[in-house]
């Protein structure tokens, strides 16, 4: 793969032969078209000059052929060989005058006029030539002396043009003695030329131009109005020198030649304009070129970098996922290690609730003792008595004492069930246990506790049976540590009063054991969840109840909170509520 330098240089240096190129087929088109686009048009236009010259000439020769007839015939006319048969004697100008009139009129002459063999008019028919006279040597009067058809383009002195035939009146001997002259008139045949855009001139046997539809053109010598170009002529316009193609035809009947012209404009237009349009749409056609190298150059270069972010990419993700295998192999053995501390943790906890407990029986050994030896004191006085009373043949009374005694006994053996169940390791899997039976058993086991301190639980909760999952012994636990550290914390109160108050709240079951102590110290508040942390003095407190219950509450999935209130501290066991014992039942 190029580097991206030699890339942008690659198509730097197409781009620059495609420009070239691009230039040089627009240069070539442009000329190649121009010069086709030129010749056609300069081809109609000589095949349009061509046939008006066809179309000129014959209107010409149309005209001047019917009057050299005319001069010819009147010649040998007898009335006119008549009018000069008598060579001295006086002509009849009269005679001639009508004839020439007649002639003229009927022919559409300009005039018709007789001459001596001198030059000298006898008779103008139209009075053109009454105050002139031809001259003797002109070719006119010796073409005509020689019995030839004489022929001119003539000029007179006012300016006016025509186009003369002359015949010799022969005489009696043959001879010529007098002259008649044809004067024909080419001002319509010119006029009709104006029509025509184009300029048309006919250069007389003088080298003069003797008609043309440029008025300026006329009676001036041909080389003055053309001058050498490169390519075509150059005419003298008025406007300047202009190109024309020149198409000319020699009429020998008259010693003529004339000339129909076309200006090149046009050609000149169609070159410039095929030029322009063919160069034009090849330059256009280059600069697409150039555009898709362009485009071709941004999608390289954009496939190119797309390569390199996704390669980029793939070994960005070829080294993340190596590193995550290896943190994934990294947290596997942490989850092992920590399963394995987790098990030591609940092992150790196990055993740490186990000795919690036995503290706990140990701290209460002491109002145990007293438990048991106020029964049994009374038990030994109502036994005594009874004893007496039965000396005494009072038997109603000895009966009630040992019933005395069997309550009493009673009393005991509920005392010691309770001491056994807490005292007894708990089943790891549990079921669900009804919140009323767990507080009631934990009063049980500080009933004298309860009854030394006076201290009264109130109990508010919805009716029917609350269950809640969680085994019911550990439970019975949880609120024996909460009691107890209630009353702890009422010691020296006057009338101390535990309120226990049980809500449902979804699915979950909360129950508030709310005293009126002294409230969480706040050394406390932060670590008193934490193993051995105690405000209590030495002997009284080992700080493991609230951990040990923290951790059994946990242990069924439900919270153990602590707050203080207006007046005391309030502990909230919150659990999952379970299925009450009649549907449980059913
Ligand atoms: P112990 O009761 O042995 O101190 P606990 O874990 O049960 O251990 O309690 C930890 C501490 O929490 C107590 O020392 C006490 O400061 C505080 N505490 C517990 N219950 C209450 C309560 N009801 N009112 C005020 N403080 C309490």
């Amino acid at each position: 793969m190029p580097s991206g330098g030699a890339l942008a240089r690659r198509y730097r240096r197409y781009g620059f032969l495609n420009l070239t190129a691009t230039l040089g087929a627009a240069c070539a088109a442009a000329y190649f078209a121009a010069s086709y686009a030129g010749g056609v048009v300069e081809a109609n236009l000589r095949a349009s000059a061509r046939e008006t010259l066809a179309v000129q000439a014959e209107a010409l020769s149309g005209v001047l052929d019917k009057h050299r007839l005319l001069a010819g015939t009147l010649s040998r006319r007898g009335d006119v060989r008549a009018l000069f048969s008598e060579p001295g004697q006086q002509i009849d100008r009269q005679a001639a005058w009508r004839i020439a009139v007649q002639a003229a009129g009927l022919s559409s002459a300009l005039d018709v006029v007789f001459f001596t063999t001198d030059g000298e008019p006898v008779a103008s028919g139209l009075s053109l030539f009454d105050d002139s006279r031809l001259d003797p040597s002109s070719p006119l009067v010796r073409a005509a002396k020689f019995g030839q058809l004489g022929r001119e383009a003539f000029t007179f002195d006012h300016g006016q043009r025509a186009y003369v035939f002359t015949s010799g009146i022969r005489g009696p001997d043959t001879a010529v003695v007098a002259i008649v002259a044809v004067f024909v008139s080419l001002d319509r045949l010119e006029a009709t030329w104006s029509l025509s855009a184009d300029p048309i001139y006919v250069v007389a046997e003088n080298g003069r131009i003797f008609l043309s539809n440029r008025a300026r053109w006329r009676l001036r010598p041909e080389p003055e109005i053309i001058r050498a170009g490169s390519g075509a002529l150059l005419y003298e316009t008025g406007e300047g020198w202009r190109a024309h193609l020149d198409a000319s035809r020699f009429l020998p009947l008259l010693d003529w030649e004339l000339h129909v012209l076309s200006g090149t404009a046009p050609a000149d237009i169609a070159r410039l304009l095929w030029g322009a349009i063919t160069g034009g749409l090849v330059l256009l056609a280059g600069l697409g070129v150039q555009a898709l190298i362009n485009r071709q150059y941004v999608v390289t270069l954009r496939g190119r970098r797309d390569r390199a972010v996704s390669l980029r990419l793939e070994r960005v993700v070829r080294d993340r996922t190596r590193a995550l295998s290896q943190s994934n192999e990294t947290l596997k053995r942490e989850v092992h290690e920590r399963r394995q501390a987790e098990e030591q943790l609940r092992r150790t906890q196990s055993e740490l609730v186990q000795t919690g407990k036995l503290a706990a029986l140990g701290q209460m050994s002491v109002s145990l003792s007293h438990e048991f030896n106020q029964p049994l004191a009374a038990t030994k006085s109502y036994a005594d008595n009874a004893l007496k009373y039965l000396e005494l043949g009072r038997g109603k009374e000895a009966r009630d004492n040992i019933r005395r005694i069997s309550e009493l006994t009673d009393r005991m053996a509920d005392i010691s069930r309770h001491l056994r169940n807490f005292a007894r390791k708990p089943n790891p899997t549990f079921g669900n246990a009804s919140i009323a039976k767990v507080i009631e058993d934990a009063m049980a086991v500080l009933g004298a506790r309860l009854r030394e301190t006076g201290a009264r639980v109130e109990l508010d909760m919805p009716e029917g049976d609350v269950r809640v999952r969680g085994g019911p012994v550990r439970l019975q636990q949880v609120f024996v540590n909460l009691f107890s550290n209630a009353l702890d914390a009422m010691e020296g109160i006057a009338d101390p009063l535990i309120e226990v108050s049980v809500r449902r709240r979804g699915h979950r079951t909360l129950v508030a054991v709310h005293d009126h102590g002294s409230g969480i110290a706040p050394e406390a508040a932060a670590s008193m969840f934490d193993p051995f942390f105690t405000t209590k003095e030495v002997g009284k407190g080992m700080g493991m109840g609230l951990s040990i219950s923290y951790n059994i509450v946990k242990d069924f999935g439900g919270r153990l909170t602590a707050a203080n209130h207006d007046e005391g501290a309030v502990f909230t066991v919150e659990l999952e509520s379970a299925l009450e014992a009649s549907e449980a039942a059913q």
